[in-house]
């Protein structure tokens, strides 16, 4: 089968075939429907997987959703074509986190030999994939698993990280979202069903700002001229400033624009990994700031992201190329060029 891999930090990813692989006791075989792109695939291709348990070589693709299509011994009921959506973080799957299905918390992430499929072990940027246990697949009921893919992270990320910070979010309250590409377009239509605050989108480019605005953002501001940016929010909010400012960007100019956006008693959410580096000491912040760096969401969660597109309240805005387009897809999302989510679905010419 067709396969685009990681082949070594700082190369660019290959198509490669690759064997179809077999599933052995308690794993589970996952026919793709399609795998999300992710800025997280760049951040791979140029500094490697850290999992323990990571392969020199291995597939990439870590939203992926499919088919259930064979089984190891020990699975059980499970059916051949079941639509479901793989749970992105592979944790230890015993701890207190993972068994309260926060496995992106697993308290063996650096002990016990393992990482998830894009990261270190075989993704989903191929015609199948192998999961390593059944706990991992959450039913997608009528969802096209094409145009569920991106939840398991596109969605799921922003989806945990505001419902971390959901009692600042009152309708009085003002929030923030600075990059509206993968996870940001997703982020704004999640606030507006999650809560009733006023919405502000924040990005370099214009055409994500317009379609965050269709998407319900009051306020669409570009950033080219920071300052200028800073500004024009602050006046928007109002004294309370923003109580919930989400970086999704994580560069040092997004991170300190974000610090001139935060109200008292707020939150500063960074889930970008630009490399941007925050100052933090008791004056640097306004009071009763805390910042919160999440990662992912919980399988739950999930469960929770997927009722909500299954019920059409959030809608990926997708784009499709088969997995021969992956590494022109992947260097036009490193040069900003990328709207929506980028799809790769096997078979598709
Ligand atoms: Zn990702
Ligand atoms: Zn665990």
């Amino acid at each position: 089968m067709k396969a685009l891999r990681f082949v070594g930090v700082g190369l660019p990813p290959v198509v490669e075939d690759v064997p179809v692989p077999v599933p052995g006791p308690g794993e589970v075989l996952v026919r793709i429907g399609g795998a999300g792109v992710c800025h997280s695939d760049l951040h791979v291709l140029d500094h490697g997987a850290q999992g323990a348990g990571s392969k020199p070589a291995f597939t990439l693709g870590h939203e992926n959703a499919g088919w259930v299509a064979a089984w190891g011994s020990g699975v059980q009921g499970l059916r051949e074509g079941d639509p479901v959506a793989v749970y992105g973080y592979w944790g230890c799957g015993h701890c207190r986190a993972c068994q309260s299905s926060m496995e992106n918390y697993c308290e063996n992430a650096d002990a016990v030999p393992q990482a998830g499929g894009g990261f270190g072990l075989d993704g989903g940027m191929a015609e199948y994939m192998l999961v390593p246990s059944p706990r991992l697949l959450v039913p997608l009921g009528t969802l096209d698993p094409r145009e569920a893919a991106p939840l398991t992270d596109a969605a799921l990320t922003p989806y945990h990280a505001i419902k971390r910070a959901l009692p600042l979010l009152t309708p009085d309250a003002n929030v923030v979202v600075i990059g509206v590409g993968g996870l940001g377009h997703m982020a704004v239509q999640l606030l507006r069903v999650m809560c009733g605050s006023r919405i502000v989108a924040v990005d370099l480019d214009d055409g994500r700002l317009e379609h965050a605005r269709q998407l319900g953002a009051d306020l669409v501001v570009n950033s080219r001229n920071g300052a200028q940016a800073a500004e024009t929010i602050r006046t928007f909010c109002g004294p309370r400033r923003a109580a919930l400012v989400l970086d999704f960007v994580g560069l040092q100019p997004t991170l300190d624009l974000a610090v001139q956006l935060v109200g008292r008693n707020s939150q500063l959410t960074v889930v970008g990994v630009g490399g941007g580096v925050l100052q933090l000491s008791q004056m640097t912040l306004p009071f009763g700031c805390s910042v919160s760096t999440p990662l992912w969401g919980s399988r739950a969660e999930l469960l929770e992201v997927i009722a909500l597109a299954q019920y059409g309240r959030i809608h990926v805005d997708a784009h499709y190329f088969s997995i021969e387009d992956g590494p022109r897809v992947l260097q036009d999302m490193r040069a900003g060029k990328v709207h929506g989510r980028s799809v790769l679905v096997p078979g598709v010419n």
